[in-house]
């Protein structure tokens, strides 16, 4: 119990420092070039855009995750998009003042409570969430019927 205690310390510890050192990149590289003071608007558009960079490089292909994997040049691209969504999904956060750590975590808990593990595994023989009578959609459906978002 206390090994399992202190490598949740450490696992912690560690997502923590990785967090905090990319966020004061992440600060400095707009300071460096006088964008700190970027509007919130425009950093949500530049989300926006650069997922939509992200899902063109599926457009016409629908390909199980074990093909995407197998091909080292899609992944590679993957990789660019994805880091663009993330550098600015954490500029917003840091010139808003949230924790990105915090923010995740939060979230991470609320889901892990929305869609409790043992009855999202029963559903994960086929592609998750494709079958109307899931209990994903059920809880999603359930919930957007009682007025909430997240
Ligand atoms: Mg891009």
């Amino acid at each position: 119990m206390v090994k399992r205690r202190k490598r949740i310390y450490t696992e912690n510890t560690q997502l923590r420092d990785l967090m905090k050192n990319i966020e004061k990149k992440i600060i400095k590289h707009l300071k460096d070039r006088g964008w700190d003071n970027l509007r919130p608007s425009d950093i949500a558009k530049s989300i926006m855009i650069e997922g939509a960079e992200l899902l063109e490089l599926f457009q016409w292909e629908n390909l199980p995750l074990k093909d995407i994997k197998r091909d080292k040049k899609k992944v590679n691209e993957i990789k660019k998009e994805l880091a663009d969504v993330l550098i600015y999904t954490i500029e917003m956060a840091v010139l808003l003042g949230i924790d990105s750590e915090k923010a995740i975590l939060e979230k991470l808990d609320h889901v892990n409570k929305k869609y409790p593990a043992k009855l999202m595994r029963k559903d994960s023989k086929g592609d998750p969430g494709t079958g109307e009578d899931s209990d994903y959609w059920r809880i999603k459906k359930d919930y957007r019927k009682n007025g909430k978002k997240s």
